[in-house]
C-alpha cells in the first residue's frame, strides 16, 4: 500500500529532476506543447495544447489539434481535428489504448496534418493525464514516477473501470515517448479533497469508512477548480473571497459548493452516480430501491448498478434519449409528456441542491453554469432559476438568451442577490497547465 508521504517524496524528488533542467533554461522559457490524455475503458480524447508558465491567460493558451477515438477494441471511429480545420472522421480497428495513442501520434506527425509550431512528436514536452480517482492519497496533481503509478493502481478497488484505462494510458505515452518525458496526474476528485467530514462521511457504520474507504469523494474536480479559478480571474479577487456555486452540467452533471476558494460539499458521492440527474445515471434514489429491484426483476446486484447508471437519467425517465437537445425538440415537437417531464425533474433536482448548499455556505455571491447544458442552453438555465426569488435568484432573460455557443457572462439582473453566471469549462488546459507547473515546481 503506497502511503500519503512517501508520493509526496517520490514527487518531490521528480520535480527537482525536471528543475534541473530548467535551470539550465531548456524548458520554460518558451510556449511548451502538453499533450492531454483522458483514456476511458472504451475511448481516448487527447488534446494537443501549447502554454507556458508565464502565460497563465486564456488569451495565449492555445488547443493546436484535439481528437477522440471511439469503441477501442473492435472496429474503432476516430476523429482529428487540427485548431484551424474541419474534423476529420476515419473507421478503422483499434486493438488497445496502445494502439489508440498510435494511431493519434500517426495523425499529429503526419506530413498532411499542419499543427502550429509542432513539426513532429520531438515537439511535444510532456504529457498530462486525466486520471479519474485518487482517493485518499492524491489531494493535488502530481508528475508520474513509479510510486504515483502504484497509488493510482491501488484506488483501482474504488474505480474499477476507469483507474486501469488511465494506467494504461500512461503506459502507453511511457512505452512511446520514453520514462524521460514529464507525465502527469490531474486526478478528478483532488480538488474535493478539502470537503469537511460533515460532507464526506456517510451516516452507515463508521467502520465501512475506516475499513474501505467508503466516503464521499466527488468528481468533476478538475472542471469545478477551472470555473472558480477563472471566476476568480473574471472578478479580479482574490482565491479566499471565492463563494460560489458551480454547476459541471454536462452528459455526468455534478453541482460543487465553493467557499473561501474550497471545496466544501458536491453531489456526486462514492461514485459519479450520487447526485443529479444525468444523461443516463439516476443521481440520488433511494438505496432501498435496489434490492427491491433484483427481488422484483430477478436482476443480479451488478445488473442494478448498470441500470442505475447507463439506462436510468434523462434516458430513463423519457424512454427515448439522455440527449439534452433531442429531449427538448422532442418537447417541443412531439409534445411528448416524458420528455417534458425527465427535463421537469432534472431541473427540479438542481434547484433542491442549489437550496441546500445556499444553506449549508450561509449564502454565495454567484451561482455559475457550465458543461454543454450549463453552457448552450438558456431554456434550462432559466427553469432552474425559476421561482427562486426568494432565494434572490433574478433571471434577465435578454441577457440570458445572449449566451449561448461558449460565451462567457451574467444574466442575473442588477438587483439580484446573488449574481448567475456563465463560465465554459476547459478541463484540458488545466490539465496542460497543471503539468507545467507541476514540471517547474510551481506546485509542489
Ligand atoms: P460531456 O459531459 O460528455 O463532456 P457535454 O459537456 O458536451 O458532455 O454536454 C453534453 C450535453 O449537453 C448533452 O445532453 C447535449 O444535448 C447538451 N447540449 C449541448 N448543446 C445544447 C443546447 N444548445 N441546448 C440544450 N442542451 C445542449
Amino acid at each position: 500500500m503506497i502511503s500519503k508521504w512517501m508520493i509526496q517524496d517520490s514527487a518531490q524528488r521528480v520535480q527537482t529532476l525536471y528543475r534541473r533542467f530548467a535551470g539550465r533554461g531548456l524548458l520554460y522559457h518558451r510556449q511548451m506543447n502538453v499533450l492531454v490524455l483522458n483514456c476511458g475503458s472504451s475511448s481516448l480524447k487527447f488534446q494537443l495544447i501549447s502554454t507556458s508558465l508565464e502565460q497563465i491567460d486564456a488569451r495565449t493558451d492555445r488547443m493546436l489539434a484535439k481528437g477522440h477515438i471511439e469503441r477501442i477494441g473492435g472496429a474503432a471511429l476516430l476523429t482529428f481535428q487540427t485548431a484551424e480545420n474541419e474534423p476529420e472522421r476515419f473507421a478503422r480497428p483499434i486493438r488497445d489504448i496502445k494502439s489508440a495513442l498510435d494511431a493519434a501520434l500517426e495523425w499529429i506527425g503526419a506530413e498532411a496534418t499542419v499543427v502550429e509550431g509542432v513539426d513532429g512528436l520531438s515537439a511535444i514536452h510532456a504529457v498530462g493525464h486525466r486520471v479519474v480517482h485518487g482517493g485518499e492519497n492524491f489531494s493535488r496533481s502530481v508528475l508520474i514516477d513509479d510510486v504515483v503509478l502504484r497509488g493510482i493502481t491501488d484506488c483501482i478497488d474504488l474505480a474499477p473501470l476507469h483507474n486501469p484505462a488511465n494506467i494504461q494510458g500512461i503506459a502507453a505515452a511511457r512505452t512511446v515517448f520514453g520514462r524521460a518525458l514529464p507525465q502527469a496526474a490531474v486526478f478528478d476528485t483532488a480538488f474535493h479533497h478539502t470537503m469537511p467530514e460533515t460532507s464526506y462521511v456517510y451516516a452507515i457504520p463508521y467502520q465501512f469508512y475506516r475499513r474501505h474507504k467508503v466516503r464521499r469523494y466527488g468528481f468533476h474536480g478538475t472542471s469545478h477548480r477551472y470555473i472558480a479559478y477563472q471566476y476568480r480571474t473574471i472578478h479580479q479577487i482574490p482565491r479566499d473571497a471565492v463563494n460560489v456555486i458551480t454547476l459541471h452540467l454536462g452528459n455526468g452533471c455534478s453541482i460543487a459548493a465553493i467557499k473561501g476558494g474550497n471545496s466544501l460539499d458536491t453531489s456526486m458521492g462514492f461514485t459519479p452516480l450520487e447526485g443529479l440527474v444525468m444523461g443516463t445515471r439516476s443521481g440520488d434514489i433511494d438505496p432501498a430501491i435496489v434490492e427491491f429491484l433484483c427481488v422484483k426483476e430477478g436482476m443480479s446486484v451488478h445488473e442494478a448498478d448498470l441500470l442505475l447508471n447507463k439506462s436510468s437519467g434523462l434516458l430513463g425517465i423519457s424512454g427515448l434519449t439522455h440527449d439534452m437537445r433531442e429531449l427538448i425538440a422532442e418537447a417541443d415537437e412531439s409534445g411528448d409528456r416524458r420528455a417534458r417531464l425527465a427535463i421537469e425533474i432534472f431541473c427540479y433536482r438542481i434547484r433542491k441542491y442549489i437550496g441546500s448548499y445556499l444553506a449549508a455556505m450561509n449564502g454565495a455571491d454567484a451561482i455559475v453554469f457550465s458543461g454543454g447544458i450549463g453552457e448552450n442552453s438558456p431554456r434550462i438555465r432559466s427553469r432552474i432559476c425559476d421561482e427562486t426569488d426568494w432565494l434572490g435568484l433574478k433571471v434577465d432573460e435578454m441577457k440570458n438568451a445572449a449566451l449561448v455557443d461558449g460565451s462567457e457572462g451574467i444574466f442575473s439582473t442588477n438587483d439580484s442577490r446573488v449574481k448567475l453566471e456563465v463560465i465554459p469549462t476547459n478541463e484540458e488546459l488545466l490539465i496542460a497547465r497543471d503539468t507545467v507547473r507541476l514540471m517547474a515546481g510551481v506546485i509542489s
